[in-house]
């Protein structure tokens, strides 16, 4: 997970869709750029529904069967370092994911975004850093490689030196 890169043709992330209580793990995967999909409004047989049409394999606290049309993964552990590493192990290509290339809230791809297209909220401290900026097209968030990019790689770090 190289900021700045884009994904090569040859790295195929896994899809998600979320069920349960994983709401965390939905955030630090979208932060992988890993294309995840969360609502929470959204019934049990909707979600298996919406997995299957969308071909997104189901990470859930819930046991759900796994079918050939659908692939589920079940999470039991209740930490979510824990969670997280459970499903770094079984999708390590997770780690090849573009940090910085997925909205944390609606799970669109981010945009390369120019100050001065529109009025933005950014601070003065990364102004003057210049930091490349991204923004979503649905929420219209800007996003930059600042301080929880950097807790995230030190995350990362952590769990692949404590396997
Ligand atoms: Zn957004």
């Amino acid at each position: 997970m190289k900021n700045g890169e884009s994904i090569s043709a040859s790295v195929s992330l896994p899809r998600f869709i979320v069920f349960g209580a994983l709401k965390s793990m939905v955030k630090r995967l979208r932060m992988c750029g890993v294309d995840c999909a969360y609502n929470g409004g959204l019934s049990l047989p909707n979600t298996i529904l919406a997995a299957i049409s969308d071909e997104r394999i189901l990470l859930t606290t819930v046991p759900v069967a796994d079918t050939f049309r659908l692939k589920v993964v079940l999470i039991s552990e209740s930490h979510p370092d824990s969670q997280f590493k459970h499903i770094l192990k079984l999708f390590p290509s997770i780690l090849e994911g573009e940090a910085l290339s997925t909205c944390l809230v609606c799970n669109y791809r981010l945009e390369n975004y120019q100050i001065g297209t529109s009025p933005a909220d950014i601070p003065p401290s990364v102004l003057d850093r210049q930091l490349p900026l991204r923004r979503c097209p649905k929420c219209a968030r800007i996003y930059w490689d600042g301080s929880h990019t950097e807790r995230m790689r030190q995350l990362i770090k952590n769990l692949i030196e404590s396997h």
